[in-house]
């Protein structure tokens, strides 16, 4: 959740992506692939990149986001390489954000351009990216899980947030286990100032009652669904953060088509 800055430019310091290339791979890969490829209008000349995978009697619906927070680039890639090993399930329908906060990756902050933590924003609406995407959440279908894609410099390993429905069983331990082998898995006490359990936390409750809400609140909230946020450790190797979030989204996707 956290970032890393270099004290003296208070700047970004990790590796960039070029954000326009590694969509238009995206774009590119789904497209060859039977993927429907839609846009939602922001205004200000922007617009946030879905891809959609859609069957006509689905046995469950699955959201993907990714690329909030500029500084966290293994979201993206890691959306690019499930694209392109294209091994996803039949009968599930998949609708996928590869990128939320194209300008962050462009200026490489954390927030978009005027300063914004676009994942405080799903209460407010402040920002022109989150207005469109909440208008555009509003109408989708409800979804039976959704998964956000994210890094944190100051973890040592890989962790997860979850909200969960009653009506769900948990599959974190499930989406542990799929990255284990990869990557390691945070066991401390207290992530980023909240208690954690073997790699798994609740969605912090001061974000709600503040109204920071971060997009898989605003998810928890209107939707009642089973949402996890994932988080690679940032001081390791890009790749291995992207290999860690691709196994992380395989187990979640495997774990709920069983
Ligand atoms: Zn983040």
């Amino acid at each position: 959740m956290t970032q890393k800055l270099n004290t003296n430019t208070d700047c970004y310091c990790g590796e960039t992506i070029d954000i326009d290339c590694v969509l238009n791979d995206c774009i590119e890969v789904a497209a060859q692939y039977g993927w429907i490829v839609e846009k939602i209008f922001v205004p200000n000349e922007k617009e946030l990149i879905v891809l959609k995978r859609e069957y006509e009697a689905p046995q469950r619906r699955i959201y993907i986001s990714a690329g909030i927070h500029g500084d966290e680039p293994a979201g993206p890639l890691a959306v690019l390489e499930l694209l392109k090993q294209n091994v996803w399930p039949e009968n599930i329908n998949f609708h996928i954000l590869p990128c939320l906060n194209p300008h962050g990756f462009k200026n490489n902050t954390r927030e978009n351009e005027d300063c914004i933590d676009l994942n405080r924003d799903y209460y407010h609406c402040n920002a022109p990216e989150i207005c469109a995407h909440v208008e555009w959440l509003d109408k989708s279908p409800d979804y039976d899980l959704t998964l956000c894609l994210h890094e944190d410099w100051d973890a040592k390993g890989f962790y997860l947030y979850e909200a969960m429905h009653p009506k769900h069983a948990s599959i974190a331990n499930q989406i542990l286990d799929g990255v284990r082998p990869t990557f390691p898995i945070d066991d401390s006490e207290e992530i980023d100032g909240y208690p954690a359990v073997n790699g798994i936390m609740g969605v912090p409750s001061d974000l709600h009652t503040l109204k920071h809400w971060p997009e898989s609140m605003y998810l928890f909230e209107k939707k009642k669904l089973l949402n996890y946020t994932l988080e690679t450790a940032s001081d390791f190797p890009l790749q291995c953060r992207v290999k860690a979030m691709c196994a992380a989204v395989k187990a979640a996707i495997e774990t709920l088509r069983k």
